[in-house]
C-alpha cells in the first residue's frame, strides 16, 4: 500500500470521482476493463485535449482539468482509458495522419526505374 499526504489523497479522491462518472460506475478503462486507478486517464474523444486544456484551464492538465469538469457538470466527450489503451489511440491516430500524408506512388514491377533511390515517404504532422 502505498502513502499518501491529505492533498494526494484529495487529489486522488477527485480523480476517482472523475474517472466514476465517465465510466458511469466504478473506474475503468472502456477498452480493456482495467480498473487499476493510478493509471487510468481521462481521453478527449475527440483528441482536442491540448485545445481544451488552453481554453478552459490555462493550458493546466490533471488536477486543475478535473476541477474544471466538476464545477461545469462533467460535460460530454470524454471517456476512461487505462495508460496502455490511450497510448494505443493515440497512435492509431498518429499511423492514420501519416498515411493521409503519403504521396501516392505508382510501383512497375516490371520496369524499375534504373536509377531510383529511397524516398521518404512520410511527413508526419503534429
Ligand atoms: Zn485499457
Amino acid at each position: 500500500m502505498r502513502a499518501y499526504g491529505d492533498r494526494s489523497l484529495r487529489t486522488l479522491g477527485l480523480k476517482y470521482e472523475i474517472m466514476e462518472r465517465y465510466s458511469g460506475g466504478p473506474p475503468c478503462c472502456v477498452k480493456c476493463g482495467q480498473h487499476d486507478l493510478h493509471i487510468l486517464e481521462l481521453d478527449h474523444i475527440k483528441d482536442n485535449g491540448g485545445e481544451e486544456r488552453r481554453r478552459f484551464t490555462n493550458g493546466q492538465g490533471g488536477t486543475t482539468f478535473y476541477y474544471y469538469l466538476r464545477c461545469n457538470g462533467y460535460p460530454d466527450g470524454y471517456q476512461v482509458l487505462c495508460r496502455k489503451c490511450h497510448i494505443e489511440k493515440t497512435l492509431t491516430k498518429r499511423k492514420v495522419n501519416l498515411m493521409y500524408m503519403a504521396a501516392p506512388v505508382e510501383y512497375d514491377l516490371e520496369n524499375p526505374i534504373s536509377n531510383a533511390q529511397p524516398q521518404s515517404l512520410w511527413n508526419e504532422v503534429a
